[in-house]
């Protein structure tokens, strides 16, 4: 394939520009012809007599385009606000097509499922670009949908945008449609000898401790942790709610893992009631990091995608990155990032108001990320791709004071949250019989009690002269008695038809909790286990016995009322001869 880029400066130079292609297609076979133009201006006219000149000078070619906030053009931003890049297909076996269809909230499963039977009538599709007008519209729903396609059929692209980052007006238009605020372009691609591989960067990197979304809807992150969302960027980065806001959040937007990956969402405004707008949807109930970028650590992960990349040997590079990324940047030096690309192939593209690529079988919207397509027609060439001098290379080895201090963040929190996790086992166990306990069984009494229709029982249990076990054969055998009741426990509560867990209430005595089971359940459990602890054998001392008391908590009944009544039960079958089980009666 051959990639003719031109940044429009008039239509003159444009038809100048046009009559070359023209003649260049007339002298060589080729198998299609597909324009992008790219608009960072809102003048649909001035975009109209693009196309009118495509059609008049190659009627054959199809295009499609969008407005975005900026366009990339051999791997710069483009001075002009009009970029047009025009993509020759050799390969006699590549296919394209495009499609446009209008798109709101209320037709999308419409427009995918017909889009899906397109593609699936095509058995030639490898790949599916999309150009589409977002809005504020949520996209999930969409993204779902597109998430059927065919599996294997890649879909990449970007959302439209305009040179005002905080206005929503936007457009897409094709060779197949009009020029629209609220449409979807599809372009399908494919063909044997056509070869294309997607990817996506965004260098930022997770950074400090877990936070949880506990509410959000749609685009509202309304809190983090149960706190109002905004309390988490003053508390950890003294982020003000100011007019600078969105410029300083922009360094510290959140990862969230959703579909399998790490997904960028930077806030945009914080509300009155502390809740953030989110540059797209965010889902409720998903653990969520802060994320950090500082330019060498981006560039650094620009260098690794940007070699491997290489290696697939492209002829045209497609990058939808992120508006955020320009602001992010500033004009001068967004190329950067996206310079190196150029390296490899001719990279043009555009700044989005979000990137969507399909990763495995989920299509995904990004934000703040650089998706790249590679296209490649017929077997990789042998030539290497142009080394490219990356900045950071003069401090090769080296990593920014920011990333050092990242870095030193990131590794002394996870040692934080396993030392943590260290001591919530600890407070919650008996250290000699590694069960719950007491603080914790206590614990989960009083939380059974209080769910709906939980029907609590307990089952309260005591070895009978134990007293004797440690007098005869020594305190220590009296522990091996205690440790061989325990795993005993947590053996046979592993088989019970209902949610048990088992505590150390003290000394020899044990309290086991029976939750959502039948009524007269707890008795049939305690006699079991009195006999399997009958059976147990210790080194050291022959076979003990335990008795054990049962209740069935009453309706209303507190944990303490409870936990008096199934001790009753066990003075009880203690004071029967013991190595039985009673259990209390009602209001006992
Ligand atoms: P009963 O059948 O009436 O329950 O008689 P008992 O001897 O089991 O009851 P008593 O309450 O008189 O004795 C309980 C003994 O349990 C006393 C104490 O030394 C022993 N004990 C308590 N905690 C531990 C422990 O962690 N390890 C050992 N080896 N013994 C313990
Ligand atoms: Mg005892
Ligand atoms: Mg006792």
């Amino acid at each position: 394939m051959k990639q003719f880029q031109i940044e429009y400066t008039s239509d003159e130079q444009l038809t100048r520009e046009l009559d070359k292609i023209a003649l260049w297609v007339k002298n060589t076979m080729t198998s299609g012809v597909c324009f992008q133009i790219f608009a960072e201006t809102m003048d649909h006219q001035k975009v109209g007599s693009i196309c009118t000149a495509i059609n008049k000078v190659i009627p054959s070619a199809s295009y499609i385009g969008a407005s975005t906030n900026g366009n990339i053009i051999l791997g710069a931003k483009s001075a002009s606000d009009i970029i047009v890049v025009c993509s020759v297909f050799e390969y006699p076996t590549t296919k394209l097509e495009v499609i446009q269809y209008d798109l709101t909230a209320d037709n999308y499963e419409a427009v995918t499922a017909d889009l899906i039977k397109k593609v699936d009538e095509r058995p030639w599709v490898k790949a599916v670009e999309m150009l589409v007008t977002i809005r504020g519209m949520s996209m999930t729903g969409f993204c779902r949908e597109l998430s059927k396609l065919r599996k294997n059929v890649l879909l990449y692209g970007g959302g439209a945008f305009n040179s005002d980052i905080n206005s929503s007006e936007t457009y897409v238009f094709s060779s197949v449609g009009e020029i629209s605020g609220h449409s979807v372009v599809f372009v399908l691609l494919g063909g044997e000898d056509l070869h294309i591989s997607t990817d996506y960067v965004t260098g930022w990197k997770p950074l400090g401790r877990e936070l949880f979304v506990t509410k959000a809807k749609g685009s509202t992150l309304c809190e983090i942790d149960n706190k109002p969302a905004y309390y988490t960027y003053q508390k950890y980065l003294r982020i003000g709610n100011d007019e600078y806001f969105f410029r300083n959040t922009l360094e510290f937007p959140l990862f969230y893992y959703y579909n399998g990956i790490n997904i960028l969402r930077a806030p945009t405004a914080a509300l009155p009631d502390g809740s953030l707008t989110m540059t797209a949807d965010i889902n409720e109930n998903v653990k969520a990091r802060l994320a950090y970028g500082d330019p060498e650590t981006i560039l650094q992960e620009i260098k690794k995608r940007r070699n491997d990349l290489a290696s697939f040997k492209p002829e045209a590079i497609r990058i939808y990155s992120c508006a955020a990324r320009r602001t992010y940047w500033g004009d001068t030096e967004i190329s950067n990032e996206t310079m190196p690309f150029n390296s490899v192939a001719p990279t043009s593209g555009f700044f989005t108001s979000g990137e969507f690529m399909r990763t495995g079988r989920f299509v995904n919207q990004h934000n703040v990320t650089l998706v790249v397509a590679a296209l490649r027609e017929g077997e990789p060439s042998d030539v290497e791709a142009t080394d490219f001098s990356f900045m950071s290379d003069e401090s090769a080895g080296k990593f920014s004071l920011i990333n050092r201090l990242a870095n030193f963040i990131e590794i002394s929190t996870a040692e934080l949250e396993e030392a943590n996790a260290r001591l919530e086992v600890m407070a919650v166990t008996d250290e000699l019989t590694q069960i719950f306990n007491r603080r914790e069984i206590q614990h989960r009494i009083k939380k059974a009690l209080s769910e709906e229709d939980a029907s609590v029982s307990l089952v309260m249990l005591d070895v009978d002269f134990f007293k004797k076990v440690n007098d005869t054969y020594g305190h220590k055998v009296g522990d091996t008695v205690l440790r061989g009741l325990s795993a005993m426990l947590r053996e046979e509560l592993d088989r019970v038809h209902c949610n048990a867990v088992a505590g150390r209430w003290g000394g020899e005595e044990f309290m086991i909790l029976l939750s959502n089971c039948a009524p007269g359940y707890a008795d049939e459990v305690a006699e079991m286990i009195r006999q399997s602890f009958a059976k147990l054998e210790f080194n050291g001392c022959p076979n003990q016995t335990i008795s054990l008391g049962t209740a069935q908590a009453q309706p209303g009944e507190s944990a303490d009322s409870l936990c008096t009544r199934v001790d009753h039960a066990l003075y009880d079958a203690k004071s029967s001869g013991r190595n039985c089980v009673r259990s209390s009666q009602k209001g006992k």
